[in-house]
Formats: structure tokens, sequence, C-alpha cells
């Protein structure tokens, strides 16, 4: 008999969970087909729509994902959505096993008055309209401001700041859709602040990511080395200390460099908590208070400050979208679940079962965790009772119901076509629209 999974969602967590079951399979002999459901024709989740554009050599994993998706036990089935083109319910009676792996997709509310302004974008929509993610390719922001307030000290937040203050040419060997390059480009911004809650100890960037910040043409780090401590203090293991340690020395080497001749800036501003978005209809400026760190958290001072800017990018974490029938755990914002178990036939793997932490790697031995216990629940294949109809259930499903899927064959063909529109040396001109995907397959 076979053993017949779906995994909805075709991010790293997806990826890595059907190669860790197809190499389970490999070695025990067990007989396994995995289905790849994405609700876009596109595969690769965040690799496509969440690293960015300028990070072309983090998006190199695909060619792992992309031997994944080839192998003879795989097929994808893009442009097919959980809950408007098949149910949960569906799934579970087509496969015996169905993995959720559909990321963190929604931004966390700052939750502060101001936040439903013109000009507020989240970075969820933000890095996405900058990726040219369907969903957001309308967003349409107005970068006209001459200063722009990151909310965040994470990696997400460096990356949006990096993107808004990079050249053309820095940006010329990314895929960067035209109408994101357009109003960057020809935008005004020139100041970018960064505000982290917390001091330059507890920022969450990774150094590589921090480096990057004082090697940029035409744009300089600011940080006040007021902010800046002797050494780092705390209760750290070896290893996080290291990094910390690493961080405030470039932190440091920013204070002595010269800003001359580079006309924008970012500046790395510790210790401050926003409290109003302020203005009108649209953003005019934040208002922030000043923080002291105690015990790792960050104490209002009761001093508060005001910066200008038109535009507020909160960049302070995501989470994921409950799905109906299943239980969530609305603090955390993932999906309840045990070592990705949710419920019996049904499991979770990535950000949606874990949180978004971690980068891509991570998701490797979290997915090898969820395809250990999918076979140590199922993997004996006696106990499965009636064989499922998987694959050939789905197709006839959405046959039925007149839905183009997108096939891996399929997809090709639209890489292909971005690949080659692209004007060089920018890799690929990215489709932004799913009927600009699907015109692909029919000419
Ligand atoms: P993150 O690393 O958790 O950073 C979130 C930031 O937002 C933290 O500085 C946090 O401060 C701050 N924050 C949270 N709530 C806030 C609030 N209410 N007000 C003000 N600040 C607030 O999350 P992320 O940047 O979204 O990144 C998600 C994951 O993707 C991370 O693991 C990241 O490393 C990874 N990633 C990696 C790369 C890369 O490797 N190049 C690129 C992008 C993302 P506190 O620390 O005080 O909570």
């Amino acid at each position: 008999m076979t053993l017949r999974v779906a995994i909805i969602g075709t991010g790293p967590g997806g990826f890595y969970t059907a190669d860790a079951l197809l190499k389970s399979a490999l070695e025990s002999g067990l007989d396994l087909e995995i289905d790849l459901i994405d609700r876009l024709p596109t595969p690769f989740g965040l690799i496509r729509g969440g690293v960015a554009p300028d990070h072309q050599t983090t998006k190199r994993v695909i060619k792992a994902y992309d031997r994944t998706a080839q192998n003879e036990r795989v097929r994808f089935y893009g442009n097919v959505e959980l809950g408007k083109d098949v149910s949960l319910d569906a799934l579970k009676a087509l496969y015996d096993a169905v993995v959720l792996s559909i990321g963190s997709p929604l931004d966390r509310p700052l939750g502060i008055p101001g936040e439903d302004k013109k000009g507020v974008f989240g970075a969820a929509a933000f890095v996405g309209w900058y990726n040219g993610h369907p969903d957001f390719r309308s967003l349409d922001p107005d970068l006209s401001c001459s200063a722009a307030a990151v909310i965040g000290n994470g990696n997400v937040a460096i990356d949006i700041a990096r993107v808004l203050v990079k050249t053309p040419a820095e940006m010329a060997e990314t895929d960067l859709p035209d109408y994101a390059a357009q109003a960057i480009h020809k935008g005004g911004i020139k100041d970018v602040y960064m505000f982290g809650r917390r001091g330059p100890i507890e920022a969450k960037f990774t150094n590589v990511e921090l480096r990057e910040m004082g090697n940029l043409s035409d744009s300089h780090p600011v940080v006040d080395p007021a902010d800046l401590p002797d050494s780092v203090e705390g209760d750290w293991s070896p290893r996080d200390r290291r990094l910390r340690e690493r961080n405030l020395e470039t932190l440091r080497e920013f204070t002595a460099l010269d800003p001359a001749g580079k006309s924008k800036r970012v500046h790395f501003a510790f210790y401050a908590k926003p409290v109003e978005i302020l203005g009108g209809d649209r953003v005019e400026a934040l208002r922030l208070e000043r923080t002291a760190v105690e015990g790792g958290r960050a104490r209002g001072t009761g001093e508060f400050f005001e910066v200008d800017c038109g535009l507020v990018l909160p960049a302070i974490g995501y989470q994921a979208a409950p799905v109906e029938g299943l239980p969530f755990d609305t603090d955390n914002g993932v999906i309840v679940n045990d070592d990705g178990h949710v419920e019996d036939g049904v499991y979770c793997a990535g950000w949606v079962k874990r949180g978004p932490t971690g980068v891509i790697g991570t998701n490797k031995p979290d997915g090898d965790i969820v395809a250990q216990r999918i076979l140590g629940d199922l993997g004996n294949l006696d106990d499965l009772g009636a064989g499922k109809e998987g694959r050939r259930g789905l197709e006839t499903l959405l046959d039925g119901k007149g839905l183009r899927y997108v096939t891996y064959e399929d997809w090709q063909k639209i890489d292909e076509a971005e690949i080659s529109t692209a004007t060089k040396p920018a890799p690929r001109r990215k489709f932004v629209a799913v009927e600009e995907m699907l015109d692909v397959l029919v000419s």
C-alpha cells in the first residue's frame, strides 16, 4: 500500500518535510506519494516572496527544492487554495497525512493609536510588495516623503531599510519588480529610522546583515556612540555572547565611518518604543518613548520625542492565519501542535508550527521532526486500512470544479518566461499577477 501525503504550502517548511519523507522512504522501502499544493502558481513561498530581492544567493536554495519537486514520487499542484478550492476535510479524506506548512503571512499589530493611517504598512505587505507577491502588487505605497520609520530590530527591518536606500546600480542584479524600482528610486526617502525598543545588545538582526549596512554605496549608517555599551553584559550562552559582541563591534565601526558623499542615512535608533502614529488621514510623524532595558525588558522612561516621517513600516514579527477547524494559539500565532502533530492525519511544519523564527535552514531539522512524527504515526502501512485516493481523487475534485491547477512543468514554463524576459543583469522579471502567470501557459 502507498502512504499518500499532501503538503499545503511550498515554502521551506513544506519542501524540507517532503525531502525528509522521501529520504525515509528510500531508506525503508516505503511506498510514498507526496503532493505539494500551493495557492499560487509559483512554488517556494518565502524564498520567492519573503527573501529580499537583493539576496539572490539565499534564493539559490531553491535548487535543492527543485530536485525534491522533480522526484518521481512528488507532484506539484499550484493555483489551488486551501479553504477555497479544496477543504481540509476533503484533503483528509483523500490523504493519509495532510501537512500544513502555510507559513506566517500576517503582520502582528503594533497596537498603538494611528496604525490605520495611510502610509502605515506592515512588513508582510511591504516586503510582499517589493517582492512582487500577487497579493500586494497593488499596495502602491507613496514613497515621495523624505523619511521612513521602520519599527523593529530584526532581519526583516534591516531588509526593508536596505532595499529603501540601495541605489539602482546596487539593485541591478535583483528581481525587484519594475513598479517597486520606480517607486523606490524616484521617491524622496533620504532618512530611514530603524527603531529598536531595546538596545544594541538585544537587537535580533544577524551580523552579516548588519555589516552590509556599512557597505552601501549611497547610504551612511548613523549610530549614536552613547547607545553602545563597552561590553556585552548579561546571561548569554557563549554563542549568543559572541554574536552580540560582533554586532557591537560592527556598530562601533559604523560610528567611525565618514558620511561624506552619501546622500541617504539609515539611523540605528535604539531604546525607543513607538507610542503613537501622528498626522491627519496620512502619517506625518511618529511619537516614541525613550526606554531603558531592565532584566532584558524595555521599560518606558516617561521621556517622549517625535520624528517626522511619511511612512511607518512595522517589522515586528509575523503570525500565522488560523485554519478553520484547527486549534490555534493566538498568543504565539501558530497552530497548536505536538512536534508537528495537530490531530489524526493532520500535521504542521515550518513557521505555522513553531512561529516566525530562525533562518531558512532552521526548517530542515524541523521538517525532519515532522516527517519522523508522520512516519511514527503512519509508517506501518498495514494499519492504514483502506488505501486513500490521493492525487487521483484530488485531480478529479479539481477538474470537477473546472480549476486550472499548475503542474511543476507549468511552473518551469513560467520560470523560463520570467528568466528570458529579464533585462540583464536582473536574474528574472517576475510575473506579479496570477493571470499573467496563467497566460504563459496558454500561449
Ligand atoms: P524578529 O527577528 O523576531 O524581530 C522582530 C523585532 O521587532 C525585534 O527587534 C522586536 O523587539 C521588535 N518588536 C516586536 N514587537 C514590537 C513592538 N510592539 N514594538 C516595537 N518593536 C517590537 O522578526 P523578523 O525580523 O520579522 O524576522 C523573522 C525571522 O526571519 C527571524 O528569525 C529572522 O532572523 C529571519 N530572517 C532572516 C533573514 C536573513 O537571514 N537575512 C532575513 C529576514 C528574516 P524585541 O526583541 O524587543 O521583542
